[in-house]
């Protein structure tokens, strides 16, 4: 992974001055020192420099400022969160760029209760989200482990997946209307809170997922649910991915849509997190190769679920399918368990680097996919450890080989492209995806171009051609032009 997408000229100190005296006092940070967090990822894997960051209040002034922009030619990093895993959200280290972050545009605009929607702006951050619906009786149910810093607008742009996607989709599913600043400095308002509008192309589509290249996102209307009153959920140990899949399938048999959660873990992810991550302990005493946490959730009393998801649980184990699993007794308890899943990631970071997968393929597939690339893998690579877990219930695993025993893990990072096409050969010929859920950003960006056909790649670059001709948005990032 580099910078070396980008050698552009550093913005000209005329253009900075003019951009900060229409920011005004508070609405930008130049020091160097204070840019720094801004400019580098959360895994600490890119780093960039700008010589300026930008915080607008409203939407009236991003389109100031973007004006500028394009009258300058100026490259812009839109930001929220900066918790981004493909280094979309992170500029490059030329100082061509400025960063425009969302994150003081955090107002909820409108909750109606009656419509299930709830407007708001882009820096409005995803716990808070969630925590406004909840204060109205509804569900917001995009959930990931970095909900406590992540933003709606970060969210929207890289149509973030999370937990519970098996049941409400993933980001695309759940906004209705968007307001957009294009890269001209123009506002269009999408703001459409409707379930049904026939009236062309959908462009909100367009934006969400773009990862910044075609606009930036001002405000959303989001889709909000019934919130569930009875949760259940349960951690359990079983032998292999195939036992995995049978187990989802029976429990959608049994349960339909109130199966919420289905996260499959490698035993070697878990004890990344008990070594790592303060105050965890096993769910299960004993060793197995593989767990699900799964969660089902729907309407009634507190605890009305139980016997039905502790009887469907029974006969999978009948069935063979479950080795062991533990019921959570309480609230706490099945936060716990999330907990252990919800750290992975961090657990991770802390363990050092290993070659990073995010990939889906259909849920059918997934069993033969572990098996062929786990197989590719070892005989290129004997002794290699790998590291999977995922949403699997929608076919996304996090599928992340480590160094063999032996090699340093600096000197396995080497090998990154040879991995990457083994392991995403393997994806594409089970018509899967080499991003499922992070996005394409610096991180993917060539692979995408190799797998991506040329009437696709035409299509892409015909897109933001035609919506951002000077490229000033988010430059080098998702698509090659
Ligand atoms: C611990 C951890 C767990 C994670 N788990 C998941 C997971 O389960 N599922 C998942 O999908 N992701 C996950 N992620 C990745 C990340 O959190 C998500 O991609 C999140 O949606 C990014 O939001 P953000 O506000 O941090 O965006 P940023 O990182 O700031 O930006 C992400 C991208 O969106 C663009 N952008 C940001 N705001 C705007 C805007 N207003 N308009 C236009 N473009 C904008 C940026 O330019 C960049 O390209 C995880 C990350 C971490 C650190």
């Amino acid at each position: 992974m580099s910078n070396e997408l980008r050698v552009a000229a550093p913005v000209e100190v005329s253009v900075i001055e003019r951009l900060k005296a229409a920011a005004g006092p508070g609405g930008y940070i130049d020091d160097p020192k204070d840019l720094e967090g801004y400019s580098k990822s959360w895994r600490d894997d890119w780093k960039g420099a700008v010589p300026l960051l930008l915080r607008p209040k409203t939407t009236a002034e991003v389109a100031a400022l973007v004006k500028i922009c394009a009258e300058t030619k100026t490259a812009i990093v839109p930001q929220g969160g900066n918790t981004g895993l493909t280094g979309a959200s992170q500029p490059h280290a030329d100082m061509s760029e400025v960063i425009i972050s969302t994150s003081r545009m955090n107002s909820v605009r409108e909750v109606d209760v009656a419509n299930d929607t709830m407007t708001v702006e882009p820096g409005v951050i995803l716990q808070e989200v969630q925590r406004v619906a909840a204060d109205h009786d509804r569900l917001f149910p995009l959930s990931l482990g970095a909900e406590g810093s992540c933003q709606i607008g970060g969210n929207i742009s890289t149509n973030a997946g999370g937990t519970q996607v098996l049941r409400y989709g993933n980001t695309r599913a759940l906004a209705l209307g968007l307001e957009v600043v294009l890269p001209s400095g123009e506002i269009w308002n999408g703001l459409r809170s409707l379930r049904k509008d026939n009236t062309g192309y959908d462009l909100k589509h367009l934006f969400i997922g773009a990862e910044g290249t075609l606009g930036i996102v001002t405000a959303a209307v989001l889709r909000l649910f019934p919130l569930p009153s009875a949760t259940e959920t349960a951690w359990i140990a079983l032998q292999s991915p195939e036992k995995a899949v049978e187990l989802l399938s029976f429990m959608k048999s049994k349960l339909g849509e109130q199966v919420s959660g289905f996260e499959l873990l490698q035993r070697s992810v878990v004890d990344l997190v008990l070594e790592h991550i303060p105050d965890t302990e096993d769910p299960i005493n004993g060793r197995y190769p593989w767990y699900v946490l799964t969660e089902i959730s729907g309407q009634g009393a507190p605890g009305s679920l139980s016997e039905l998801f502790t009887d469907t649980l029974g006969e999978a184990a009948e069935a063979g399918l479950i080795d062991d699993a533990a019921v959570a007794s309480s609230g706490l308890q099945g936060q716990k368990f999330w907990r252990m899943r919800e750290e992975m990631a961090e657990a991770q970071k802390r363990a050092g680097p290993s070659i990073k997968h995010d990939v889906s393929v259909p849920v059918s597939k997934i069993p033969q996919f572990l098996a062929e690339a786990s197989a590719a893998l070892e005989a290129a690579y004997p002794g290699i450890n790998i590291v999977t877990f995922g949403h699997v219930g929608d076919g996304n695993m996090h599928y992340n080989p480590v160094a063999p025993d032996g090699w340093t893990r600096q000197a396995f990072a080497g090998e990154r492209d040879k991995v990457n096409r083994i392991v995403h050969d393997l994806v594409v010929g089970h018509e899967g995806s080499i991003s499922a859920e992070h996005g394409v950003g610096r991180l993917r960006l060539d692979e995408n171009m190799h797998y991506k056909s040329a009437v696709e790649i035409d299509m892409l670059r015909t897109v933001k051609r035609a919506l951002d001709p000077d490229n000033i948005m988010n430059p080098g990032k998702v698509i090659r032009l």
